[in-house]
């Protein structure tokens, strides 16, 4: 039997979530407006790595649909405890590395990988992808700035591993994302985001794969300058949940 979500939504942590979401919301707007895009282009991802079921919650009573884990054991977890508060219809997207081990379970439970960084993980995923008789939709992890603390694929390697990827069966190739470095001035970080989208832009013309369009970037520090450059998908935590505690982590 589901639990009724609203018993463990207190008005405190829906109203602390709303006002975070509607900051955001008109946060999107302003820089959808200022770079001339329609607003409606820009999909919104609430990241839920440490955040408890409850402000997961209050989150889907508020609208939003589509979630985001970078972990496959703490997405296991979120997802079922999601389901048992009957929260239907939600799409969770894997954000963080995968890690061959673990791509049964990930293909079994989330609706869509941003976190393709390697030739051998895609195939990986096609394999599973085929087994489990589904199509997943893919985006490709590009480390743009080259940061060797960071898994992706060089923007160099791209046209030949897009050109492997494309051919595997069970896989939809939908576009690319990236991480910026952290930056103390999110202005640092606009020639990543858009060197992401000339990218997109240049693959996209190559090889005329036609769901090749997204390109999920911008976080809580850089989202304003990602929507700018272009972002289709944005990923958000702290700007809709607040700061990560520690404590967050026990749930
Ligand atoms: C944690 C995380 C986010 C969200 O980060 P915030 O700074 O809290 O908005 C987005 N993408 C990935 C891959 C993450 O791991």
């Amino acid at each position: 039997m589901p639990v009724d979500a609203s018993s463990v939504v207190t008005e405190e942590t829906s109203t602390a979530v709303g006002k975070n979401l509607a900051a955001v919301r008109a946060q999107i707007e302003r820089a959808a407006l200022a770079a001339g895009r329609d607003v409606n282009e820009i999909e919104l991802v609430a990241v839920t790595k440490t955040v408890p079921l409850d402000r997961i919650a209050a989150a889907y009573q508020l609208g939003l649909r589509d979630f985001g884990e970078n972990r496959v054991q703490e997405g296991t977890e979120k997802i079922a405890g999601c389901a048992a508060l009957g929260l239907t219809g939600a799409r969770w997207h894997l954000v963080g590395h995968l890690q061959t081990n673990k791509v049964k379970t990930a293909v079994a439970i989330f609706d869509i990988i941003h976190s393709i960084d390697s030739v051998h993980l895609a195939e990986a995923v096609s394999r599973r992808a085929v087994a489990a008789g589904r199509t997943v939709p893919v985006l490709l992890d590009v480390n743009v700035a080259g940061e060797a603390s960071k898994f992706g694929f060089s923007p160099g390697e791209l046209p030949a591993a897009l050109e492997q990827i494309s051919k595997m069966p069970g896989l939809q190739l939908e576009g690319l994302m990236t991480v910026a470095p952290l930056a103390r001035d999110p202005e640092g970080i606009r020639p990543v985001f858009r060197r992401l989208r000339e990218l997109r832009d240049e693959l996209r013309q190559s090889c005329a794969l036609s769901h090749f369009r997204h390109l999920s970037m911008g976080m809580t520090d850089d989202y304003q300058v990602a929507i700018q450059e272009g972002a289709t998908i944005v990923r958000l935590g702290r700007a809709i949940f607040g700061e990560r505690r520690q404590h967050d982590l026990a749930l």
